[in-house]
């Protein structure tokens, strides 16, 4: 299936000269939805996941579906002081922004091993905070999983030796 046709272009949002990836098209669609959620998920069929860590808010929308289809932990990744416990937190620059995200700091087990889950890749900034988060907590980063990759942009390299797959790349 070819996914591509579900991702719209939305140009300057929420900035000028940023093209905004639209992933709601793909969600109105309950077999391209099914079929994203089962391809991000593919590439780790013969590795053991412990926990989904996924990132506010559309990370959400697949990394919750994937824990599920697997049978793992589900980890949420909130931006700052959206959670009601006590947090660990990293900070990062995005393709539009600053931000910061954290997530409760008993949700990492020591040896944990997480896969990453996010919509969209663009600079890598957002991935690389988590892994630090991950890793700060003892965990270990399994991979990371995006639906789409703005290959220009160069995420995958400022990511350096995680395993990283996405599935529809510009
Ligand atoms: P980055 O940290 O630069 O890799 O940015 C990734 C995060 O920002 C993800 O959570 C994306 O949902 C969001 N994002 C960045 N650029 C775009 C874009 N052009 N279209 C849609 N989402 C984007």
């Amino acid at each position: 299936m070819d996914l591509r046709k579900f991702i719209r272009d939305v140009p300057d949002f929420p900035k000028k000269g940023i093209i905004f990836k639209d992933i709601t098209p793909l969600l109105l669609n309950g077999q391209a939805f099914r079929f994203a959620v089962k391809e991000m998920l593919r590439p780790y069929d013969g590795e053991r996941i412990d926990k989904i860590l996924a990132v506010e808010a559309r990370g959400f929308i697949f990394g919750a579906p994937m824990a599920y289809e697997r049978g793992c932990g589900l980890i949420i990744a909130r931006k700052k002081g959206k959670l009601p416990w006590k947090t660990v937190q990293a900070s990062y620059s995005l393709e539009y922004g600053e931000a910061s995200v954290e997530i409760h700091q008993d949700s990492i087990g020591k040896g944990d091993r997480i896969l990453i889950v996010d919509d969209l890749i663009a600079t890598g900034g957002t991935a690389r905070a988590l892994a630090s988060l991950v890793e700060a907590q003892g965990g270990k980063v399994v991979g990371f999983s995006f639906l789409v990759e703005l290959t220009f942009l160069k995420g995958r390299e400022a990511l350096g030796n995680y395993r990283v797959e996405t599935i529809i790349k510009y």
